[in-house]
């Protein structure tokens, strides 16, 4: 059962959980899954806009992306144990896929992000099917068109980065029509694959400090991150249990 975070819905999965679904979406044993990172961030935003909470309501999987979710989690003794990262699991899934002959479609950047990011899973994972992939600068006119190419390829999972809300739209517009059996939002990993973003070194990872890293390089994040304070003390004065009373 998902917890909610200002009545936004997480599900208490770790990376294992997170792949078993996507393993039984891919297998047909499911109906096809979308996959949502939600963080703190996001969980605010959700507040005012009623598309995003729309599109959070029908993703079939909402991982916890980053500590703030983690910890708000904790703060209330709620189930949410561990962080998921888009990132992370997209890599995982990646992984798999290429161990299992799953095919993959890569969907957004600029061409030469996006023909990079190919190269660079091409690079780690030999075997790894790219069915197909194109750039993310199109006009929502073409949508259709878009998920129409991605359907001809037979792509098994679909990854989106075209950046918020540009992904979530086309995903909620689209997704079926591209036959996908497992599609998922990105925003800016082509960018990170790429080589363009740096990742925080392995250690600041383990300690949950990605957030202090990516502060260090783009000081002008501070703003978005300010919203994690202001997230925690309205979900633990938010919590269900007193909803409820
Ligand atoms: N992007 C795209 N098409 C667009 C606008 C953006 O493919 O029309 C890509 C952009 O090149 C980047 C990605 O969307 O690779 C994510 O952008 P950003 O990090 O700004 O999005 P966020 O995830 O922060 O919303």
């Amino acid at each position: 059962m998902a917890e909610r975070f200002l009545d936004i819905p997480v599900d208490p999965v770790d990376s294992e959980g997170a792949l078993a679904a996507v393993r039984l979406a891919v297998g047909g044993q499911r109906r096809p899954l979308l996959v949502i990172a939600i963080n703190p961030e996001k969980v605010m935003k959700a507040q005012r806009d009623a598309e995003l909470r729309d599109f959070i309501e029908q993703a079939g999987l909402r991982i916890a992306d980053g500590v703030g979710i983690v910890l708000a989690s904790r703060l209330r003794g709620g189930a949410v144990r561990s962080r998921v990262t888009g990132v992370d699991l997209m890599l995982l899934l990646i992984e798999e896929a290429a161990a299992q002959g799953w095919r993959i479609y890569l969907l957004g950047a600029r061409e030469e992000v996006n023909e990079a990011a190919a190269a660079e899973l091409q690079r780690r994972y030999p075997q790894l099917v790219i069915a197909g992939r194109r750039d993310g600068y199109f006009a929502p006119e073409q949508g259709e068109e878009v998920a129409a190419a991605i359907a001809r390829v037979n792509a098994d999972i679909l990854f989106v980065a075209l950046g918020s809300p540009a992904q979530e739209r086309f995903l909620l517009a689209w997704g079926d029509r591209t036959g996908t059996k497992v599609r998922m939002g990105v925003g800016g990993s082509f960018d990170v694959l790429a080589g363009r973003v740096p990742r925080a070194p392995a250690p600041m990872r383990r300690a949950g400090l990605e957030w202090l890293y990516r502060l260090y390089r783009e000081p002008w994040r501070l703003r978005r991150m300010l919203v994690l304070p202001v997230f925690l003390v309205r979900t633990y004065l938010h919590r269900p249990d007193r909803a409820r009373a």
